[in-house]
This record gives structure tokens, sequence and C-alpha cells, in this order.
């Protein structure tokens, strides 16, 4: 493998741990960024024309084709690309290239960004915000002509059958959820950050995972040999044959290092002083069950459905939710599934959904209960089904994103309107099903204590947490440094939660990927939270290290800890009394 070209390294973000060596490929999903000019004949100004209209009409023909497969409930949307239809015609840009064509007879795709790049300067000086979104429109609508006119077609992830590493400028949750285990190795984006979820799903996956480098779709090369190494965060563009060498040997450790815990890992997590934790797996699709099982998951701590519902043209129907939720059910029973309503939109946005008004901040807008709210059709549909689930196993029900006190009664009321209709048909269903809350909103810790009275549980989920309280997009790589689990103020939300379990006797679990980092797992002990769940992946090393602790020094910890003023104290700290434990177990060091 040794190579003459110079080795280069990129720095990103750790979407997933491990490593792996192999062949770049480059889905291009933004389309084409290098247009050449040409300069054409004059007698082939026409045939130069005429490539350009049919170019127009494939792309037309493709926008049509999308707008009639938008299932009947949301064609009332169908005017966002309606117009998007109409600006195929458009003057501005259908004339004009023509007439750079024949005037300065170069070719049409150059024609076409010329005039794109004068009217996006027109439409960035003005401040009208429709206006300014029409801009954005005819560049969107552009990009798919100069596609047709290249030849360019949008790769299906699903579809690759090559043993390669995939580079892409962002890869969707729903692309990624397509990711054909048996055939990529691991994958590289631009774009992503510490809790975007691309990086979760790699990581439930186990692969390993690059993300937010920023130009690893302009630094890497198809067929370039690259190094995907998940666990610092680096890429490593024509390795030299030592780095090679280096990180087959580190492989190789790694992977007989999960091995051994992995293992060990269907034994109980009893800290030393014989406190037992329940270590729990987070699921997207069903098919993952397997994985917490051979993970050693007490359970299923956090089954996000909204997957279901990404990569597809419709909703699913009730009988298609109740088979798959059942199927959960049953394999882990008597484990509990704790089964999580829609989570939909925000960064899992549904292709077919298409909101009425694109949103300016979709994490503060129509997702998880606030969807489910405006269409309760589809939420009572999902309610059914999982309560005829809740028959044939040890079934929970999670509300996402609950911000007040009254999304909590709608969604109880909404969960009473379900069992009522399943009771008309004498169906059955688990009476005493147990039901819970994501803490993830701050005014939802502030309130923390009425919405105690109406749940049995709490879920954090420390993704959005961090996210809202922090005020940082858990996934734009900018502002990534800032994603603290340990700010003091996340610590304090923490603590007030856990405080109250105790006032309410209501359990308190943890389904944020804080919870897979072993560096936060002694204050997670301090604070005795009943239940922690995680990626599958990272189920035997949690398990692995609370073994070794005990919950009474962890006690002591957070007494320290909340004296603390930064994150970089905090970690400090940790570090100064768990160092010693955190470093000998292969995670921290090489
Ligand atoms: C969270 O917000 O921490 C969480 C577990 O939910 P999700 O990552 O699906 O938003
Ligand atoms: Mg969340």
């Amino acid at each position: 493998m040794s190579t003459l070209k110079k080795e280069t390294k990129l720095y990103g973000i750790c979407g997933s741990p491990g490593f792996c060596i192999g062949k770049a490929y480059l889905v291009d999903k933004e389309g084409v960024d290098v247009i050449e000019k040409y300069y054409i004949r004059e007698n082939d100004v026409a045939s130069e024309i005429n490539r350009f209209k049919l170019a127009v009409q494939n792309s037309a023909g493709e926008l049509a084709k999308i707008i009639k497969n938008i299932p009947e409930e949301f064609q009332e949307n169908t005017h966002i690309l309606e117009a998007q239809m109409a600006l195929y015609k458009d003057k501005m840009l259908y004339d004009k290239t023509i007439n750079l064509i024949e005037k300065e007879c170069v070719n049409a795709e150059w024609a076409l960004k010329k005039i794109i790049e004068k009217a996006k300067a027109m439409f960035e000086s003005i401040s009208d915000p429709y206006l300014k979104g029409r801009g954005a429109d005819i560049v969107h609508i552009s990009d798919k002509i100069i596609q047709n006119l290249v030849g360019f077609k949008n790769e299906n992830i699903s579809e690759i059958n090559k043993r390669v590493i995939l580079i892409a400028k962002d890869l969707s949750p729903a692309e990624t959820s397509q990711i054909q285990l048996e055939r990529i190795k691991g994958f590289v984006t631009d774009l992503g950050g510490k809790a975007s979820h691309t990086g979760i799903i790699a990581r439930s996956l186990g692969i390993p995972a690059v993300i937010g480098i920023e130009n690893a779709t302009k630094e890497i090369k198809n067929d370039d040999i690259i190094i995907v190494d998940g666990k610092s965060g680096t890429v490593i563009i024509n390795p030299s044959d030592e780095t090679i060498i280096k990180y087959e040997r580190l492989n190789l450790k790694y992977t007989k290092y999960q091995a051994v815990i992995t293992r060990k890992s269907y034994i109980p997590a009893k800290t030393k002083d014989g406190h037992i934790f329940k270590i729990m797996g987070n699921i997207e699709l069903p098919e993952e069950i397997v994985s917490v099982l051979d993970h050693g998951g007490d359970g299923i701590g956090l089954y996000r459905t909204e997957f279901l519902y990404l990569s597809r043209k419709d909703f699913p129907d009730e009988d298609e939710l109740f088979e798959q939720y059942k199927d959960v059910a049953e394999l882990m029973s008597p484990k509990p599934v704790t089964i999580r309503t829609l989570d939909i939109n925000g960064d899992k946005a549904l292709i077919h959904h298409l909101p009425e008004q694109k949103e300016i901040n979709p994490a503060l807008g129509l997702r998880a209960i606030r969807f489910c709210y405006k269409k309760p059709k589809i939420f009572l549909t999902q309610l059914k089904a999982i309560l005829r689930a809740s028959a044939y196993g040890n079934i929970r029900i999670l509300f996402p994103m609950i911000s007040n006190y009254n999304e909590l009664v709608f969604a109880k009321q909404s969960l009473n309107d379900a069992k009522k209709s399943l009771k008309v048909f004498n169906i059955d269903y688990d009476k005493n099903i147990k039901i819970g809350i994501m803490i993830e909103v701050p005014s939802a810790v502030i309130i923390a204590e009425h919405l105690a009275d109406l749940v049995d549980f709490f879920s954090i989920g420390t993704n959005d947490l961090i996210q809202y309280s922090l005020a940082i997009d858990r996934g734009n790589s900018e502002v990534a440094y800032l994603f603290e689990p340990l700010h003091p103020a996340i610590i304090k939300m923490l603590t007030h939660i856990t405080d109250i379990r105790k006032k309410k006797k209501i359990e308190v679990h943890m389904c944020g990927e804080m919870a897979a980092d072993p560096i936060n797992l002694p204050i997670l002990l301090g604070l005795n939270f009943d239940e922690l769940s995680m990626s599958p992946q990272s189920i035997p090393i949690i398990k692995n290290y609370i073994t070794q602790l005990s919950v009474k020094k962890a006690k002591r910890l957070i007494d320290k800890v909340l004296q603390k003023k930064t994150s970089e104290d905090i970690k400090e700290l940790i570090m100064k009394e768990y160092g010693n434990l955190l470093t000998t177990n292969g995670i921290f060091n090489d």
C-alpha cells in the first residue's frame, strides 16, 4: 500500500470510535462544484441550446415526479414545489441562459452558472425574507439543471456495493441508517456536530466515523487510501507505510479489547460497593435488538421510532407499526423496551413532510410532541400500535420534547383516547404500562417537580438538553467545542432532577450520549441514576467501568464538582480522582 503521495491529516469530531483503512469513495450529495468553461462553434449553438432545454425538461420532470409522490394528506403543501416548478421557465434563468450561450458561444452549464451568480448576488442584497427564499429556490433548481447537464446522479447509499469508506458533505440520519454494514467500512463528513444523529447512528452501527471535518470532500479524492481514526477524530490521507502499520496494530488492540469486555458484558453492572445499574441500549430500527442483546444490554432505554417514518413516502399504518413493536417487545421480553413516540423534524425531517413555511429554526420548530399535537391522527395511530404491542412484552412509553405541563396533559389524554378505542374492540394491552418523558428542554427541568406527578419516569436526553441549555446546535461543527456535558449548568440540572427523583419517588434514566462517555460516569453514579442507555456498542465499556467504581466515592465527588466553575475544572477534578482507572482501560490511551 506504499504511496509516494504526501501523508496529510484532517481533524474533525469523533463520530464513532474504531479504526479503518481503505479506499475513499466520494458521494457528492451537493451536486457539482467545479464547472468547466469551454467554447462551442457557432454551428453548435443550436444543439447546445437544445441540450440546455432537455436538461431543464428532465429536471422539471424529476420535480413533477416528487410532487406526484407526495402523500395525499400533504398535497396541500405542494405549492412550494409547484412554485419551484414555475422557476424552470423563469425568464431570468431560462431566457438569459439561452441568450448567453448564443452571445458568447459558451457551454450551457457555464452560461447557467454565470446567470445564477448574478441572480444570487441580487437576491442576497434583498432584506425581505420571502424574496431571499426565492433566491435559494433559484439556486436549488439551477443545481438540478447543472446536475442533469453533466450527467450527475444522486448516489443511493443503500446501493453502494464496494468495500469503501464513504466521504460526503453530509449524510442525513435516514441515509446513514441505510448504510450496508458488510460493504461500508466507515465514513467521513464535512458537516456534523458532537451530538448529530449521523454520529449517533454510526455508533449504533459500530462503524468508525469522523464528522465535521469541513473540507473532507475537497481534500480527499476518490480512491485515495485513507485511515479513519474515529477515536481521535482524525483522517489520514495517503498514509505512509509506518502509519499504516501503527494503525493496524491499534485496530488489533482495539478489537481485542472490545472482544474481552463484550464477553463479560452479560454480567450485571455492579459497583464495587454493591449497587447495580441497568445499562440499556438505544436503537433506531428493530434490527438493532440483536446488537443490544449481544452487547449485554439490560433492555431498550430508547427506541427512536421516527426512523421508520424517515425514509419512506407515506406514514406507516397501525398494523405495520404494531408488528414492528410487537417483534421488539417479544424479542426483548422480559426486559423492558422504552418506545419513544415520534420525534420527527428538527434534524430528523420527513422527506415527504413539507412544512407550510420553511422553518428558519427547525430545532425550535414543529418537532416531536408539537408535531404530534398538530397531527393528532398520526399520533393516535402510533399510540394504539404501541398499546397493542404492550400485551406481548414489557413496554414503556416515552414522550419527547416536553416543554410545558399542557403538552404532557395532551400526550396523556391522547394515550387515554387510544386506550378507549382499543377497549371498544376488546383489544388487549398492558393496563399498567409505564409512562415517561424526555427531559431535554430546560423549561422541563425547571418544572420537573410538577411533571413528575404525571409520570413514572424521567429520561434525560442530554443531546438536546445541552443543545437547548447552552445554545449550541448539536449538529454544527463550528460550535462543537462548546458542546460540553460537563458544563456546571448541565451538572446542576442533573442534580436538580435527581433530587426530585428522591422527593417524588420516580425513576430517573439517562438516554443521551453523555451516558456513553466513561469520563462522565463517576458523576452519573454519584447522582444515582436508575438506568443509563446508550448505543449498543458502548454498553460493554460502560459496564466494565462500573464494576471498578464505587457509588460512595462518586457521591463525595458530586459535592466537589458542584463547587467548580468551568467544565475544564470539573474534568480536571475527575481525572485527578479517576485518571488512573480511565487511562488504564484502553479508552484514553493508545
Ligand atoms: C437526546 O436528545 O439526548 C436524545 C436521546 O434524543 P435524540 O438524540 O433522539 O434527540
Ligand atoms: Mg432529543
